[in-house]
């Protein structure tokens, strides 16, 4: 029997500043069933297209990218927070809901012919996820498509993605 993932996500209010409510999916993280079934859900989703890596952003993409990743078989990609990176990078600065930031990517991090799947917990105004599609493309490759954990649907941030599908397990309206 499937389980109702929003049960396992906790609204915050006022985290990390006053007005946002932060989606805590720590309730999901430490329940097995709703885990597996997360990564189960985004692994049909990712089969649906010929991908050859899995890229997360730092850091809850992390956390479904490699598991993701793993049960695929595929690589995984890291785009990063400024500096973390050790090698030669692209950058690319975005807003956030609250406040602005920059990610990273190697600059061998994937090449043309490669075909990446984009992997975040949440889309809010989509700036983030708009910021890494970009470094992905820098790099040559393609990016087929992108998966979230939650979706905050009444920000519209899909259709910051350059034509790149969306797909979202939990759809917050
Ligand atoms: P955005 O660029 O506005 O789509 O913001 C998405 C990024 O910020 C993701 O990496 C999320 O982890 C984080 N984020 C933004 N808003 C929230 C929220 N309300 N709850 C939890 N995380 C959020």
């Amino acid at each position: 029997m499937a389980i109702d993932l929003k049960d396992f996500v906790r609204d915050i209010p006022d985290y990390p500043t006053p007005g946002i409510i932060f989606k805590d999916i720590t309730p999901l993280l430490q329940n097995a069933e709703a885990l597996r079934q997360s990564i189960a859900e985004m692994v049909a989703i990712t089969k649906q297209y010929d991908i050859t890596h899995i890229a997360g952003i730092e850091s809850r993409g992390f956390i479904f990218g490699t598991a993701l990743a793993a049960e695929l078989g595929l690589g995984f990609l890291p785009i990063r927070k400024p500096g973390k990176l050790p090698s030669k990078t692209f950058a690319e600065a975005y807003d956030l809901e609250y406040g602005s930031d920059k990610l990273e990517i190697h600059v061998d991090a994937s090449a043309a012919g490669e075909r990446v799947l984009l992997i975040d917990d949440l889309i809010a105004t989509g700036g983030t996820a708009e910021a890494a599609v970009k470094l992905i493309r820098h790099t040559g490759a393609e990016v087929m498509a992108c998966c979230v954990l939650i979706e905050l649907e009444f920000l519209n941030g899909g259709e910051k993605m350059h034509g790149v599908p969306l797909h979202s397990l939990i759809k917050v309206s």
